[in-house]
């Protein structure tokens, strides 16, 4: 069996479409054939310097909708990575093999950094992607579920992995493969179908939130932004805005984006927008209704993440002691 690893922010109070289509419902697929571990990343949260108390609160709320996505603590191992410190451990290691100029061709921290102004950006927020490959590395990794935006970021911990197999000798860390599903790869924001949709995008009114009002998700379904054609159709490229729209339409219901066209012949895109906004409310009311009954018990929530990091220790602990040895630290007695 392959091992699997993947993580998601603890940056906002509710998960958005994109990391559900695009990750979270690969992370339930492939749980039941793979050894699965999953992470609410908390450190990678401290890049952009939350309110503490804020933090704690959306780290629940994030396992809360890992779970009732449907990921299984029973045959996953769900954990919060700050209780596992082999994570931060392992990145300083990583981020003396990984070349300054290399980091600062990640195009995320560019775009993010461009937001922040240089001095509003941490080091940590340059550092993030060695921090993912410890992530990675730290399992033995195989195969990592994520959506588009995380392939460069990807293609750094391969780069790593390799590296430490060249100096340090094969067998130090194994090399990971992208597990990106290309129909849900990239769900775009609803108000610029240009730029992919995420949770701590400046507006959220071009976000679809797992957790928000059902009748906010309609309004801004109906508010989507289009183009002035009237026909519907899927062509990415000339009509970004339709075309998520079908995507999304697509994934939730199973049906295929072409059998999705030809019932909306001769329609409108208000229809398709109404059409669509029911299926999204139809899909969020029973998730809603499973976080919220797992965040009324948040000492059994505790208890499931306490085991989880426990699992995950387990498997991180001799990896990092490989490392330390292979990199020539001097071992405790
Ligand atoms: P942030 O704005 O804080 O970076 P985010 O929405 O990008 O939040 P992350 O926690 O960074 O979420 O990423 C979690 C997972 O969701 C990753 O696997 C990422 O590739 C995936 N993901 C994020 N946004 C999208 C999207 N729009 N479409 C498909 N997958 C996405
Ligand atoms: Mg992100």
């Amino acid at each position: 069996r392959s091992r699997i690893f993947s993580g998601m922010q603890p940056t906002s109070d509710s998960l958005q479409l994109g990391n559900y289509l695009g990750a979270l419902t690969q992370w339930v697929a492939l749980q039941d054939e793979h050894d699965a571990i999953y992470c609410v990343v908390d450190l990678h949260a401290l890049t952009v310097n939350p309110d503490p108390a804020v933090l704690r609160d959306r780290t629940r709320r994030t396992a809360a909708q890992f779970l009732a996505a449907g990921v299984d603590p029973a045959r996953s191992i769900l954990f919060v990575q700050s209780h596992v410190p082999e994570h931060a451990e392992l990145a300083w290691l990583l981020s003396c093999q990984t070349g300054f100029g290399e980091a600062g061709r990640m195009t995320q921290f560019k775009d993010k950094s461009s937001k922040q102004g240089s001095e509003g950006t941490t080091v940590g927020l340059f550092t993030y992607p060695v921090l993912m490959a410890a992530d990675i590395l730290l399992y033995d990794t195989n195969l990592v579920p994520v959506g588009e935006d995380q392939r460069q970021h990807l293609e750094l911990s391969r780069d790593l992995a390799q590296r430490l197999n060249q100096r340090f000798g094969p067998g130090t860390a194994v090399v990971p493969d992208p597990h990106i599903v290309k129909a849900t790869a990239k769900i775009y924001d609803l108000q610029d179908p240009t730029s992919k949709m995420s949770k701590s995008a400046e507006s959220p009114n071009g976000l679809i939130e797992l957790l928000d009002d059902p009748k906010v998700v309609a309004k801004r379904i109906r508010s989507a932004v289009t183009d002035a054609e009237r026909e519907i159709r899927f062509d990415p490229a000339a009509k970004p805005g339709i075309s998520n729209l079908l995507t999304i339409y697509s994934a939730l219901t199973g049906r295929p984006v072409d059998a999705i066209v030809a019932d909306y012949d001769g329609k409108g895109y208000g229809d398709l927008k109404k059409d669509l906004a029911e299926v999204v409310v139809g899909f969020l009311a029973p998730f809603q209704e499973r976080v919220h009954g797992y965040l009324a018990d948040p000492a059994s929530l505790d208890e499931v993440l306490a085991d989880g990091a426990d699992r995950a220790q387990a498997l991180a602990a001799p990896t990092l002691e490989r490392l330390y040895d292979r990199f020539g630290l001097l071992r405790r007695r």
